[in-house]
């Protein structure tokens, strides 16, 4: 028995910087509403500067717009649920002379939960959210949280 000889592929097609990776028409820049999940909850941002085909319409995100996307949807998920924004969060930490990793230590996180909050790359817990505004707002927190500190 021979095996059958494989068949010569033609060449992949070679697509540009700017082309639609389903059709290879040139895509254009976009802005629209597109919807992102946060915490399992679907966020709409207006105005998502993205690549469009104009032929099949698929949506590709450069890397600086999915950056960009993901922390406007982050920064309107804590809006709408009334969590402290990031540079809030950022002002509780600086008021008190902390470094992201010392609060983190102090509530008890990985070492970098602090540092994704405040650069809008992660949400935090509402129960957290209230333990930040205990911390902000109660005087003697801060000394009652070193106390428990990991
Ligand atoms: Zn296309």
């Amino acid at each position: 028995m021979t095996t059958p000889r494989k068949r010569a592929r033609s060449p992949s097609q070679v697509l540009g910087p700017d082309a639609c990776p389903r059709c290879g028409t040139t895509m254009k820049e976009a802005r629209g509403v597109l919807r992102l999940p946060v915490n399992g909850e679907e966020v709409a941002v207006a105005h998502a500067t993205h690549q469009r085909c104009p032929k099949c319409k698929e949506v590709v995100l450069r890397l600086e717009d999915a950056r960009r996307l993901g922390e406007d949807a982050i920064a309107l998920y804590r809006k709408k649920h009334g969590l402290l924004a990031a540079a809030e969060i950022r002002a509780v930490r600086e008021r008190f002379d902390l470094t992201q990793g010392d609060l983190a230590k102090l509530l008890h996180l990985g070492q970098n939960t602090v540092s994704r909050w405040e650069a809008g790359r992660n949400v935090q817990t509402a129960a957290m959210d209230v333990l930040l505004r205990l911390l902000r707002d109660v005087p003697g927190s801060l000394e009652y949280l070193r106390r428990h500190a990991a």
